[in-house]
């Protein structure tokens, strides 16, 4: 079958001592883990020209997102391997990145479509302590489902037979994943946190016509239906309520700058009333 590598068993061994033996990169810094973004899109350009001018806006997003908060962020645009082409090429990345950098604590993969709208909300990344997941080895049973070709088709069947409402097409990813967890539940899901209190991964139908009313009620922070942390969209193929990102004057300037600072500075914004 196919493999994305050699088999690593004694990775948490080997990662605590390469740990304490490489001080200058802590995997915690100022008490937090420290995380590395992980994003990309296809090497060619998108069937549609506002298709990259949307991924262009994306990757700011993700950068500013990343500066205010002190992550790490990677774009990708290769393939690493030819059969992992398309959506499957995270899987090879991801692993590259986490044998190459193991100070990192977090690997947050996030789609080149899908959007910080929540600028001041963090992850509670101390929820998920007890869910110390094996994720070498799940990369390990998880990509022999996606190689191009014959296995990524016939896998595809065997996902829409099993998954409801799934649309007959060659294996995805995230159906993938999704199989894997309830058709091997006894050997992952104790380990498996779905997160549903905050926006991870809101979809942008049922979330971009409320956002008016969302900045009118609520305040940046919340992260969940009251202001969505990340809104995700539809690739290079945008809708039309996205096409004129004009902006507009919402304040005065002032001669004081000073004397409002924290209530302009959106890593405030949090303690604000709603
Ligand atoms: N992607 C990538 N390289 C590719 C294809 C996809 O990095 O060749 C990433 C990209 O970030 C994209 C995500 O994989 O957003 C999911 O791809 P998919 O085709 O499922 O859907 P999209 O998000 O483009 O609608
Ligand atoms: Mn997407």
């Amino acid at each position: 079958t196919f493999s994305l590598g050699p088999r690593i068993s004694t990775w948490d061994e080997d990662r605590k001592v390469w740990l304490q033996k490489n001080p200058q990169f802590p995997n915690y810094v100022n008490g937090k883990p420290r995380i590395l973004l992980v994003t990309g899109s296809p090497p060619n350009p998108c069937d549609n020209a506002i298709g990259d001018h949307y991924l262009l806006k994306s990757i700011k997003n993700k950068i500013d997102y990343c500066r205010i908060h002190g992550i790490e962020i990677v774009y990708n645009m290769a393939h690493l391997d030819k059969e992992m082409a398309g959506y499957w090429a995270k899987l090879p990345l991801i692993r590259r990145l986490m044998l190459s950098h193991p100070e990192v604590e977090w690997i947050w993969w996030m789609d080149s479509d899908a959007l910080f709208t929540d600028m001041v909300f963090e992850i509670p990344s101390f929820k998920y302590k007890d869910y110390n997941m094996w994720s070498l080895d799940l990369l390990d049973v998880w990509a022999p489902m996606g190689p191009k070709g014959p296995i990524r088709e016939e896998t595809g069947k065997i996902l829409t037979a099993n998954l409801k409402g799934r649309p007959a097409f060659e294996a995805d990813d995230q159906s993938a994943l999704i199989y894997l967890l309830i058709s091997q539940k006894d050997k992952w899901m104790n380990k498996v946190f779905v997160e549903n209190s905050f926006y991870l991964h809101g979809f942008w139908e049922g979330l971009v016509d409320r956002y008016e009313e969302m900045i009118e009620k609520y305040h940046p922070g919340l992260g969940d239906e009251r202001w969505p942390f990340v809104t995700h969209f539809v690739g290079c193929k945008p809708h039309r309520g996205l096409v004129s990102p004009n902006i507009k004057r919402i304040r005065n300037e002032t001669g004081t700058p000073l004397v409002n600072v924290d209530q302009f500075d959106i890593r405030h914004a949090v303690h604000q009333s709603g």
